[in-house]
């Protein structure tokens, strides 16, 4: 059988992602269990994939300068996006060979006649790579959308809440690959025992601190096996997490032996956080709408030995005994567009109309939660949106329909001011 390079299947994901088959990271993941790849040549079909995604406007407006805005088959496009993201994204692969190689996966694609057009592109670039790259800079400055690879009314939202200069670095973040963080897990081990089976297991990291968590409670990864090969994964010793998503549950405050409601839990992440907050003593109903991600709750805990979580497919709640739970959190759907550095493709898929849809569902969800919780109570509503319809707007319409409830702070983490993933945090209580 002919061994697959990881340039082709890079181009076979990112057909597949072009005909909607499924999100890039799921169709990356599953293609890499499959591949029988070197450590070095997945990562290069990693980058491959997620920057021709990430870079798709920039790279497209290449493209139609040489080609007189002539449409492609998409396969001919990818492979134009290809050679173009090595060539000016890319130094280290010689621009000889991504030529090279762009026209020899084209004919083996069955692009033969086409692979002339192919090289003709590439090559004229390759001949006006200073010019190019010049203009690159400047169509970052004059056409942000285009310079920065973002929907244009996405960029335009951000310039005007926050001007130029910090969409300018949102942008790049949203364009960077993200760093990998791991959550201790304290019902399993000490950081003295996690930090000497890490460096046993080959595990290169750093303590990061953030005003809003308890010291020694994240590591930043800065490279590492395959985690689920690791021990220490299997184990339960960690959860990979951003930092980000711990204030909601900072802001929650949970005690030993109380009775939590975290009602969009899944994939548990904050359920597990809540769990080790609370040393595993007290309930927890972690319940969501998808059994498929309830399941990953179910595997987390299991994994992270949590046993104080009841998981509850919604809208099965009402079959609860209607206790009134001590703390309620509502890490609500949302637009995403704080985390977009980590969903390689959301910007292309997500729309403004979308934005609205999600407020409504979001203010239900608040309602939904709030005469769960007693009096004196501490209800939390998170979001990882960016955007103040989401967010604020949300929160202060309930609070204009809920007499009872009291907002005790608000918080915004923004990526280009907090460095980390964008996310929003109130915290609420009920009067007694
Ligand atoms: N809290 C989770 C964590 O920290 O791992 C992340 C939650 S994610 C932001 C939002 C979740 O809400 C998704 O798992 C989704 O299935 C769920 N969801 C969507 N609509 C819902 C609804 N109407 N009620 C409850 N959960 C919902």
């Amino acid at each position: 059988m002919a061994v697959e390079k990881p340039r082709e299947i890079a181009v076979r994901i990112l057909k597949q992602h072009a005909e909607g088959r499924d999100y890039v990271e799921i169709l990356l993941e599953t293609a890499l269990a499959d591949a029988s790849l070197s450590p070095a040549d997945r990562g290069l079909c990693q980058e491959l994939v997620y920057g021709l995604v990430r870079w798709q406007a920039t790279l497209d407006w290449l493209i139609v300068r040489k080609t007189g805005g002539r449409t492609q088959k998409p396969l001919l496009q990818i492979l134009l996006r290809l050679g173009l993201y090595q060539m000016f994204w890319l130094d280290r692969i010689p621009n000889h060979a991504v030529v090279h190689e762009a026209v020899e996966i084209a004919r083996r694609l069955g692009f033969g006649p086409q692979s002339g057009f192919v090289n003709a592109v590439l090559r004229g670039y390759l001949r006006e790579r200073a010019e190019t790259e010049k203009l690159l800079e400047e169509l970052k400055i004059k056409q942000p959308h285009l310079g920065s690879s973002h929907p244009e009314w996405l960029v335009e939202r951000w310039h005007a809440r926050w001007g130029g200069a910090r969409t300018t670095q949102l942008l790049e973040w949203n364009n960077t690959p993200p760093a990998t963080f791991a959550r201790i897990n304290t019902l399993r081990t000490d950081t003295a025992k996690l930090t000497a089976q890490w460096n046993s297991e080959g595990v290169r990291f750093l303590v990061r601190n953030w005003e809003w968590m308890g010291d020694g409670l994240v590591f930043q990864l800065e490279s590492h096996p395959p985690l689920a090969s690791l021990a220490s994964f299997q184990q339960g010793w960690f959860y990979v997490q951003d930092p980000s998503t711990l204030l909601a549950v900072q802001e929650l405050k949970t005690q030993p032996g109380e009775t939590v409601l975290d009602l969009c839990a899944a994939p548990g992440g904050k359920t597990t956080l809540i769990a080790q907050q609370m040393k595993n003593q007290g309930h927890i109903v972690a319940a969501d709408v998808s059994a498929d991600r309830l399941k990953l709750i179910q595997e987390n805990c299991a994994r992270l030995g949590v046993t104080c979580v009841k998981t509850i497919l919604l809208p099965n709640l009402n079959s609860q005994p209607s206790t009134s739970y001590d703390r309620v959190l509502v890490d609500a759907p949302c637009s995403n567009t704080g985390v977009m550095r980590r969903r390689v493709d959301l910007r292309w898929r997500i729309r403004p109309e979308e934005i609205e849809r999600l407020r409504k569902a979001q203010l239900e969800l608040l309602r939904q939660a709030a005469p769960r919780l007693r009096p004196g109570g501490v209800l939390v509503y998170s979001t990882c949106s960016l955007e103040p319809e989401e967010n604020q707007n949300v929160v202060k319409q309930f609070l204009s329909e809920h007499a009872e409830f009291k907002l005790r702070s608000e918080r915004e983490l923004l990526p280009f001011i907090d460095g980390v993933d964008g996310a929003y945090v109130a915290r609420l209580e009920r009067t007694p």
